[in-house]
């Protein structure tokens, strides 16, 4: 990468994004002992950023998958895509748990005796496996926009998608103004990614200001489990579909999502990321009409990394306390893990809320949560990057997928 001193070149987002990440870890261990200015003073402006990122995501899941539905103009055509995605969502969300229990075992040895007794944790309210069902759809037409619930989102996008399909040509002018809106929103979204570096910046240093120290502490052997599953179900599963599947060689995958990467490690958010996600995702090949649906449907329903986070922190906490799981219980924990998955929100955090979900499946103790919730930003991190790295292999293989379909019938 090249730092232009003469001339008015500007370094390419992904290098500023690069910078942004080191001097944040910079000066985050430098204000170790100030955490508490860097969580009041520098954090806000990465809150802004946030939101302004948060903000725009809405329209943008509605418009895009309105857009990439049309576009498809054949209801089949959708089914196809969406059943193709969801397929390999779930298989691979499945993979990443059992990679996660069997990692977790390896460490288990290495858990920490740690002191159960004082732990109280409250766990949020409707963690049940049906609820997921029942709150994928709408009860109203401007909720799911103002409060964010992005599977809603999602269900309405189809709805409206298909009903503008079967208008034909009556609906000409709802095409022409979805295309409009959808340009739009990506233009304003084009605008506020224009400050990531600087949301990175605010967003990281004040984690790295307050948990520098305690990653080397007791929790250290946890989440280096967590990490080391992370990247093996990154450089094996990720690797082998977007390779076979996806006919792109994993290593230029992995490089052109490193902006999304980095953006994602920092924000600890999917639905955050989506916009920078798409943008890699395009330019790595995938087809906007597949992108379009797939990536958002990817950050509210695929969490591979946030899987994989439930089956270590089950085996952990279970080992605090004692337990020994059974075989069985191990894959009531890869069904209820898929499942807690899928209803977790793509934003900071919501992988711990479904934890509990987890960890009540197999009659652990809830309280447990409560061990591993000092530092789950760290571990969020993490699975955040898992979970858009998976999202951007789907879109790559099902877009390859298609074009090969087109080729055999051609
Ligand atoms: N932060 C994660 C995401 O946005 C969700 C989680 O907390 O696991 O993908």
């Amino acid at each position: 990468m090249s730092t232009e001193t003469a001339g008015k070149k500007k370094l390419p987002l992904a290098a500023q994004i690069f910078i942004a990440l080191l001097l944040a870890i910079g000066a985050g261990l430098l204000l170790q002992s100030h955490a508490d200015f860097a969580n009041d003073y520098i954090k806000p402006f990465g809150t802004i950023f946030l939101n302004l990122v948060k903000f725009i995501v809405g329209p943008i899941v509605l418009f895009s998958i309105m857009a990439g539905v049309i576009s498809m103009r054949d209801i089949k055509r959708v089914g196809k895509i969406g059943g193709m995605t969801v397929l390999y969502y779930f298989l691979t969300t499945a993979v990443a748990t059992a990679i996660g229990l069997l990692v977790a075992n390896l460490f288990k040895g290495g858990f920490p005796a740690l002191s159960t007794e004082s732990l109280t944790y409250t766990a949020a309210e409707g963690s049940k496996p049906m609820d997921v069902l029942v709150n994928i759809f709408p009860s109203n037409f401007l909720t799911p926009i103002t409060e964010s619930s992005m599977l809603q989102v999602i269900v309405m996008a189809l709805l409206i998608g298909f009903a503008i399909i079967l208008l034909g040509e009556k609906a000409d002018k709802a095409v022409e103004g979805v295309n409009r809106w959808n340009d739009i929103f990506m233009k304003c979204m084009e605008m506020i990614l224009k400050l990531s570096p600087v949301g990175v910046f605010c967003l990281l240093c004040p984690v790295v200001a307050a948990n520098g120290a305690m990653i080397i502490g007791s929790l250290a052997k946890v989440l280096l489990a967590a990490y080391v599953a992370y990247l093996l179900h990154a450089l094996i599963v990720y690797s082998a579909t977007v390779s076979t599947l996806g006919g792109t060689n994993p290593v230029k995958f992995f490089k052109g999502m490193l902006p999304a990467i980095m953006f994602a490690f920092s924000s600890a958010s999917s639905v955050g990321t989506l916009p920078i996600n798409m943008n890699c995702t395009n330019k790595l090949g995938a087809d906007k009409e597949v992108s379009s649906f797939v990536l958002p449907l990817g950050a509210t329903i695929n969490m591979d990394g946030t899987a994989i986070y439930q089956g270590v922190c089950a085996i952990f906490i279970a080992s605090c306390y004692g337990i020994s799981l059974t075989a069985g219980q191990m894959l009531t924990i890869v069904l209820t893990a898929t499942l807690a998955s899928v209803g977790t929100a793509g934003v900071p955090g919501a992988g711990m809320v479904m934890l509990a979900m987890v960890l009540a499946s197999v009659g652990l103790p809830i309280d447990g949560i409560a061990l591993v919730a000092g530092v789950d930003r760290i571990f969020d991190m993490g699975r955040t990057t898992l979970n858009i790295t998976g999202d951007a292999s789907c879109a790559i293989i099902v877009s390859n997928l298609l074009r090969k379909g087109k080729k055999n019938k051609a």
